[in-house]
């Protein structure tokens, strides 16, 4: 068993493999050696090793599960990359953890990241005065009870308004163990709210075929339901809020939605549908323009009553006419959407729907915005008037003297709006900053809540 606890912590490496692998193991190693750890030349003299894998023939996967066995008896903690890491038994499960449930960790090959990732985890990074001023959970400039996520960058659509992909690429999707490092760090921080963002969290993933990674020594899939299931298992721990951004609505988001009933992964969905018309939705190239929304939304309701859909519009869009903008107030009459946001078409330097037929007059862009404002004021107010005399859960971002102002489940920050709370009546029953309290609500207008707690 490993005894050592030296200034510098040292690791120890077993490579087995062919050149791929090996170049992997120096890539991990190069990268310990880089962040100040120091390799041991035995596993007495080590305070954790690392054993690369290979899985191609049934002897190398002996050989690699011979020496699995071996650095646990003599060291104790073990951390698994390479092929074998990747590989399943014919009942699908993960061989490795079959035959070796002790160990730390178990990353497929090419997983650097994933690797240090479990060594930060059960081997601290040595101090180091330059790198160690910024924390763990890095620069946040958000207040310290919430924090954004961010999953993904770039985008595969072409949205004919977006120059989005022209600036940031198509899609690269992060590794699911570091996403969950970083949701795990944050809220070991404090942090009580995260959001996850992207341009298209539906997406996440597609870019590396939704790759198996690990976490917490268990594999998991590269995949938005994956990704969610873990972030709430993660935030009912710490007794946290995960929060869901810019989800686009095909099928497989349904998913998700019974892992909202919890209360950890709140139920929220932000769902940037930018029109209804299917003639207007095909002229934007929007993702999952096909889509059948009103039915989706009400099956999203049905899984879930208390899911407060958030979505955003464009009104005016080039070649846009009244009878696709009425369609449009149809549908927001029907699906009743609670968060609304709503922007007349505002032509982008560089973008393709520039270039379409027929563009909109600005007067009428911003006439069409304020029907849709106007229209949805009264949803809104008619969905709010029906909260109260409920009971919710508040998120406290403010306290003040007449008492607090925080956000229920149904309200992103700067975006939706808030829940006022007027101060409990035990004096030692303060409001603070960043914690949750259960307050009743006792009036509504058509953007924010009043309540008592
Ligand atoms: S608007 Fe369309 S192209 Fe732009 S980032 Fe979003 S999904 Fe991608």
């Amino acid at each position: 068993m490993s005894t050592v606890s030296s200034e510098v912590p040292k690791v120890g490496f077993v490579s087995l493999g062919c050149p791929k692998a090996l170049v992997d193991s120096e890539q991990i190693l190069t990268q310990l050696r880089a962040e100040g750890y120091e390799t041991a030349k035995s596993y007495e003299g080590a305070d954790l090793v690392i054993v690369n894998t290979c899985g191609f023939i049934d002897a190398a996967v002996q050989e690699s599960l011979d020496a699995i066995g071996e650095a646990l008896n003599e060291n104790g903690k073990v951390i698994v990359t390479g092929c074998l890491g990747a590989k399943k038994d014919a009942a699908g499960d993960d061989i490795i953890m079959k035959v070796h449930p002790k160990v730390l960790a178990v990353t497929g090959p090419h997983a650097l990241g994933e690797v240090m990732d479990a060594v930060h985890l059960h081997l601290p990074k040595p101090h180091a005065p330059f790198i160690d001023l910024v924390p763990a959970h890095g620069i946040k400039l958000t207040p310290k009870h919430y924090a954004y996520l961010k999953i993904s960058e770039g985008c595969n659509h072409r949205c004919s308004f977006c120059i989005i992909p022209s600036m940031r690429g198509d899609l690269v999707s992060r590794p699911i163990a570091d996403v969950m490092m970083e949701a795990e760090n944050l809220f070991k921080a404090g942090v009580k709210e995260l959001l996850v963002i992207s341009q298209d969290t539906s997406a996440y993933g597609v870019d590396v075929k939704f790759r198996t990674g690990f976490w917490n020594g268990k594999p998991v899939s590269t995949n938005k339901t994956q990704l969610v299931g873990s972030l709430g298992e993660l935030s009912a721990q710490y007794g946290a809020w995960v929060r869901l951004h810019y989800v686009y609505p095909y099928p497989h988001v349904d998913a998700v939605i019974p892992m909202m009933n919890g209360g950890s992964v709140v139920p929220y969905l932000d769902v940037p549908l930018q029109h209804a018309h299917p003639e207007v939705l095909r002229r934007m190239k929007r993702p999952a323009n096909g889509e059948k929304n009103i039915e989706r939304i009400q099956a999203w309701r049905a899984m879930c009553p208390d899911i407060t859909i958030r979505s955003t519009f464009i009104a005016g869009f080039p070649g846009e006419t009244e009878e696709e903008f009425q369609y449009l107030l149809d549908f927001l009459e029907e699906a009743q959407i609670d968060r609304l946001g709503c922007f007349a078409y505002s032509p982008v330097e560089g973008a393709t729907a520039n270039l379409l037929a027929d563009p909109v007059p600005e007067e009428v862009r911003e006439e069409r915005r304020s029907r849709v404002m106007q229209l949805q004021e009264g949803i809104s107010k008619k969905r709010l008037q029906a909260k109260v005399g409920t009971t919710i859960k508040v998120l406290i971002d403010e306290v003040n003297r007449d008492g607090g102002v925080g956000r229920s489940a149904a309200d992103a920050p700067e975006i939706d709006g808030v829940v006022y709370v007027k101060p409990p009546y035990e004096p030692h029953l303060k409001l603070k900053v960043g914690e949750f309290v259960d307050v009743t609500v006792i009036a509504a207008d058509a953007h924010d809540l009043w309540a008592k707690a």
